[in-house]
């Protein structure tokens, strides 16, 4: 029998405010240990908790941004548990009346498009973090409750991802969105998105749900995937074999590759939830979610259809344009610049995508600038560049920065337009390749780019392409 996976991702995100959910000290990342607690986000007795405004907006405007529901009314609820980072014993959460339900991701995967719908988005409040065995004290535990009570954003999908890639293209295009809007820098390396994987099997065309198993806690895109690939190899193997998926919390282990059980739920539900009697009910009026959604930015979908109709891209280019907000906002910086779109497109998503990776970089750590590259394309669409020695300059520019103009001087870069001298190349090429000349006048039409090869190596590259294809073809017709 042939099983089919079924997975649903509950995602946390830490939201990017200045202060934490319910108190006012900072969120910060990597501070000394215990320095921004109060008597809030410590427990202290009688201490109470005051929500955050800019927290609440945040979530409403992840919320707008995927089309879900926001909710005029939501609740914080505690969810009890103990845990030695937790010091209130419960998390501030939302159950029963999350401020967000319903919306959805749109994903695609080997060229299929599809909408993973969410079931709801609530704001929570993290635990602390504990500290095991650092440095000489390694049989001690310490607490760092720094970022207990820094704002989070759960968000949960419907079973609906049916495999590895579609999980890790719906984490992606999710991450795309919360930073497209600012709501979450969501970098998984400092823990500012994680994400638990819910996943059964069941037998392929059956519409009925099997039994789940829960992957707490991964954070990273490789790890999902390959939680997801060992989960479902494992779930195979007990299927086969005759047996029965327990209901678990399960462990990766990343370096084997496998999962194991961590702890069975035998209630699945034993958090107690309840409504924080600390906290009234949230009440957000129609004009204040008016207000969240008129200053919502452009989405990634939104941006892409403007790119095709307003600069006329092709739906391949724009689609590698909006891949974030600082490129394409670079790309039509450039475009303003420059004039036109598609040779703007056509760098952009070749050369300087090729040098980012090389460089494996980000656009904003690079010291590129829009004026710069829409000056070192002028140089190129004149022909006092060629497209070579402008993917050297890109690569200063990148580096160092700098003026296009003055790079292409002092590096000698300015293309040879010297007719004589490219007469004088090419015939070099000629007599040293007599086979080939044959060829080509025997109708081999391909020789021509291995003729026009030799020629921009005998001249270092710098010979304009468009002179030399055009003294080659007088001199083969001749
Ligand atoms: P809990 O807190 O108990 O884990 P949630 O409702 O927060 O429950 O999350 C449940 C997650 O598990 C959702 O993402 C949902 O899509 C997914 N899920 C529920 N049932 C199944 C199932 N049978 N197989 C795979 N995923 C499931
Ligand atoms: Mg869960
Ligand atoms: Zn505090």
């Amino acid at each position: 029998m042939s099983f089919e996976p079924v997975i649903g991702l509950e995602v946390h995100v830490h939201m990017k405010t200045a202060s934490k959910m319910f108190c006012g000290c900072a969120v910060h990342y990597g501070g000394e240990p215990n320095h921004q607690v109060c008597p809030v986000c410590l427990a202290l007795p009688g201490a109470l908790p005051v929500p955050n405004r800019e927290a609440i907006a945040l979530a409403v405007r992840a919320g707008l941004a995927v089309g879900g529901e926001v909710h005029s009314r939501s609740v914080f609820a505690r969810k009890n548990y103990f845990y030695p980072d937790l010091p209130k014993g419960y998390q501030i959460s939302q159950f029963e009346e999350p401020v967000i339900t319903g919306g959805g991701v749109e994903i695609e995967v080997d060229g299929e498009v599809r909408r993973i719908p969410l079931t709801r988005i609530h704001m929570e409040e993290d635990a602390g973090k504990s500290v095991h065995g650092e440095e000489e004290r390694e049989d001690e535990s310490h607490m760092d409750l720094n970022r207990a009570g820094t704002p989070l954003l759960e968000i949960v999908s419907e079973p609906e991802l049916r495999s590895a890639a579609e999980a890790s293209a719906y984490l992606r295009a999710l991450r795309r969105i919360l930073r497209y809007i600012d709501v979450s820098d969501a970098d998984m390396e400092k823990g500012q998105l994680r994400c638990d994987v819910n996943l059964s099997l069941r037998p392929t065309g059956s519409d009925v749900l099997g039994t789940r198993t829960e992957v707490k806690n991964l954070n990273s895109f490789r790890y999902v995937e390959a939680a997801i690939e060992a989960e479902i190899q494992r779930q195979t193997g007990v299927l086969e074999e005759g047996g029965e998926i327990i209901q678990a919390t399960m462990q990766f282990d990343p370096e084997r590759r496998t999962t194991s059980v961590m702890r069975v739920k035998e209630n699945a539900d034993d958090y107690r939830y309840f409504p924080d009697p600390d906290l009234v009910p949230l009440a957000l009026d129609a004009a204040r979610i008016a207000e969240v959604r008129a200053a919502l930015p452009e989405l990634p979908a939104e941006k892409r259809a403007r790119f095709e109709v307003e600069h006329g891209l092709s739906e391949y280019d724009a689609r590698l344009l909006v891949a974030t907000r600082p490129l394409a906002d670079f790309f039509e910086a450039v475009t303003r610049a420059h004039g036109d779109a598609k040779t703007v497109a056509n760098w952009i998503g070749r050369d300087v995508r090729g040098a980012l990776k090389e460089r494996e970089r980000d656009l904003e750590e690079t010291a590129l600038t829009a004026p710069a590259l829409s000056a070192l394309l002028k140089l190129v669409d004149s022909g006092r560049v060629t497209p070579r020695s402008a993917r050297e300059v890109l690569g200063v520019l990148m580096d160092e920065g700098g003026d296009p103009e003055s790079l292409v001087g002092e590096r000698g870069l300015e293309a040879v337009s010297d007719t004589g001298a490219l007469e004088a190349a090419v015939d070099e090429v000629l007599a040293a390749h007599p086979d080939d000349v044959e060829r080509f006048r025997a109708g081999e039409a391909k020789v021509l780019n291995f003729l026009m090869g030799q020629v921009m190596r005998r001249t270092g590259g710098k010979a304009s392409p468009g002179l030399v294809r055009e003294i080659l073809a007088r001199r083969l017709e001749g």
